[in-house]
């Protein structure tokens, strides 16, 4: 265990349990010069407590880089509670680790992930104030779509010489949360949209209130467009997938897009622009952080659009090296971190 927190370079890893309630959880805290760790609560089922130590580690030291490169003053932290196949009562469940997270007297703010709600974080709220993304804080996805909009944008800029997105085409596979959101803006600003979701309804609606054209399932990754914008699930750019697609960027929202170790060299091999995930979809922690500190939504969506200014010199820099954007990525995160 040990080793392991040293490979990934973890500042502290705090393991609790709460007979009462049945919690077993891990908050691992990877790096705090910039600020206070922040970072989501897990809620799903792991076969061991290695596996979920593990997790907790991976996931935390990747906010340190999605908050470094979004020019937070917040370090990286991740909750993992283990999901049990029963829990009698959740509320006392989530208060328990409201205390869990009180007793580290503000060095870790946690927030909404996959199995935890917002309702969650009320609880939560009931025993600290270290907890963002509660039902009065709001849901962060239109600032990941308005993002992940700017850095659409900035790839269209560099990749096709494109000024605005009129016309430009754009393949949005996923219409949850974000996606849906992403479309209405894209749509807005004339861009020529394609849709696919794994759910018929979602893609009705969308269709039906923007006026997006749908695509079929197994038709995605050959769809012909300028940009895709991956929206639903992370592991999609495989090397099968890559090999099929037809674009000229990939700039969406979903998370740990990159499948295998060689999938950035892969992409770059094909001249395909890549935006690094953890920097394009930034808003949503740009938003629970910002909403903790008490700031406007006006000044957030500021903040917000400035991922595309990031982006372009992250292409900029990859362009002139020659390597990957997710490697220039992730110097300029290790910089801030560690220099
Ligand atoms: P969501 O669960 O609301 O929506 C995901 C959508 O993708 C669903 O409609 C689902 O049916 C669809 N989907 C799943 N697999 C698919 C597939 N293979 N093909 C087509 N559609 C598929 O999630 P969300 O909040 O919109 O987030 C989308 C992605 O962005 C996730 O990877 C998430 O981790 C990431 N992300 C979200 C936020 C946020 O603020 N919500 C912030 C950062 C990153």
């Amino acid at each position: 265990m040990f080793a392991a927190m040293r490979a990934e370079k973890m500042q502290a890893l705090h393991l609790f349990t709460d007979p009462a309630t049945g919690l077993e959880a891990i908050i691992a805290i990877h790096n705090t010069r910039l600020g206070p760790a922040l970072g989501g609560s897990r809620y799903q089922p792991y076969n061991s407590l290695t596996d979920a130590v593990a997790d907790a580690m991976r996931l935390a030291r990747g906010m340190s880089y999605k908050a470094a490169l979004a020019g937070l003053e917040q370090g990286g932290g991740k909750a993992v509670i283990i999901r049990k196949p029963h829990v009698d009562n959740r509320a006392a469940l989530f208060e328990a680790f409201g205390r869990c997270i009180e007793s580290l007297r503000g060095g870790y703010i946690t927030a909404v992930d996959s199995g935890t709600s917002s309702e969650d974080m009320d609880c939560i709220a009931q025993e600290t104030r270290h907890v963002t993304s509660t039902t009065e804080a709001g849901d962060p996805s239109p600032h990941t779509a308005l993002g992940v909009l700017a850095g659409i944008r900035t790839a269209a800029r560099h990749r096709l010489g494109q000024e605005s997105l009129a016309g430009v085409r754009v393949m949005v596979q996923g219409l949850g949360n974000v996606g849906y959101a992403l479309v209405e803006l894209l749509t807005a600003e004339g861009a020529d949209v394609m849709v696919a979701d794994i759910d018929p309804g979602r893609v009705r609606l969308v269709v039906d209130e923007t006026g997006a054209h749908p695509v079929a399932l197994d038709a995605v990754y050959e769809a012909p467009c300028d940009i895709f914008a991956p929206c639903g699930l992370g592991g999609v750019l495989s090397a099968a997938h890559i090999d099929q697609l037809r674009c000229a960027a990939i700039a969406g929202a979903a998370n740990n897009q990159l499948a295998e170790p060689g999938s950035a060299d892969r992409l770059d091999g094909r001249g395909i622009l890549y935006a690094p995930d953890y920097v394009i979809n930034a808003g949503g922690l740009l938003h629970v952080a910002l909403t903790h500190q008490g700031i406007t939504a006006n000044r957030i969506a500021e903040r917000v659009s400035a991922i595309g200014n990031r982006l372009a010199t992250i292409f900029e820099q990859s362009a002139a090296e020659g390597r990957p954007p997710s490697v220039i990525a992730d110097r300029q995160a290790e910089v801030i971190l560690y220099d």
